[in-house]
């Protein structure tokens, strides 16, 4: 086996499948995630986009399969062919490795933006305030808010409070960023500011999955495009391939009406 290529995968999912009740919403999804690569997850509505998302980071729970982020499985251990679901700390310390940033920003209304991302690292990971704070600010800084940390969400705008909410991801030092539909929220002329903050930290390197409908972002910053529709992963590969030539007529189908 050939484990530098174990070692270089940052999030793999086998074999997923996710009922909610009656509703199958992953059918046997299987993916890998490689370190620094920029993942784009496209797909019509209700193809099981924010779930894949939300089971990468435990927001739910798998029925069947396996999910490994940096080569840990995530929410059980497992021996000789037995699962043991993991306690909830460990779960939650699991759930530190990645990093969630939703379509609403979902900010605490009554925390300034500084306290907004200083929150994790002060609460959540202990350290002392002043370290949690020139964190906070310098990652307030990356996302082009230098000088908005004493605002609260309402004093900003929807793309102001977005990189915010990355921001707070960020402090966090998630192994991986998860992306759900992070501009679908915003009026059109602030989508620019938050797809050009994602970029930068697509070329910093950090390892993410994106589920957007900006056909551009993925073109111009993916480098592999995952198609999904009625939760299974029906196409995959680079952008460029897969945008130029899909083979799959339900990937065409979908691309005829947003491209
Ligand atoms: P997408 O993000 O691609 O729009 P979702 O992952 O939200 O798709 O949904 C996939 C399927 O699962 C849909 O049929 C949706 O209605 C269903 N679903 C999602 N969340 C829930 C839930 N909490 N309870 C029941 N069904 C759900
Ligand atoms: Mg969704």
């Amino acid at each position: 086996m050939d484990m530098t290529v174990k070692i270089d995968v940052c999030v793999e999912m086998q074999n997923i499948h996710k009922f909610y009740g009656p509703v199958h919403a992953l059918k046997g999804v299987d993916l890998k995630v490689r370190r620094g690569e920029v993942c784009v997850a496209i797909g019509p509505s209700g193809s099981g986009k924010s779930t894949l998302l939300r089971c990468i980071n435990q927001l739910e729970h798998i029925s069947t399969g396996r999910v490994f982020v940096k080569g840990e499985l995530q929410g059980f251990t497992e021996e000789a062919g037995r699962f043991h679901r993991l306690s909830p700390g460990a779960i939650a310390a699991q759930r530190r490795m990645t990093g969630m940033v939703f379509q609403r920003f979902n900010l605490f209304p009554h925390m300034t933006a500084l306290q907004n991302v200083m929150e994790g690292p002060a609460h959540v990971r202990g350290w002392p305030k002043a370290r949690a704070e020139t964190k906070a600010q310098e990652l307030l800084r990356r996302v082009g808010l230098d000088g908005f940390a004493g605002r609260y969400p309402g004093q900003l705008s929807g793309g102001q409070q977005q990189r915010v909410a990355i921001a707070r991801a960020l402090a966090m030092e998630p192994e991986v960023m998860l992306f759900d539909e992070p501009t679908s929220a915003l009026d059109p002329e602030l989508v620019g500011e938050v797809l050009d903050v994602i970029k930068d930290l697509a070329l910093s390197g950090i390892t993410m999955v994106v589920v957007t409908h900006e056909i551009g972002f993925a073109r111009e910053v993916g480098n592999h495009l995952v198609f999904m529709d009625q939760g299974a992963v029906v196409e995959e590969g680079h952008p460029r391939d897969v945008l130029a030539n899909p083979r799959n007529p339900r990937t065409t189908a979908f691309l005829s009406k947003v491209l």
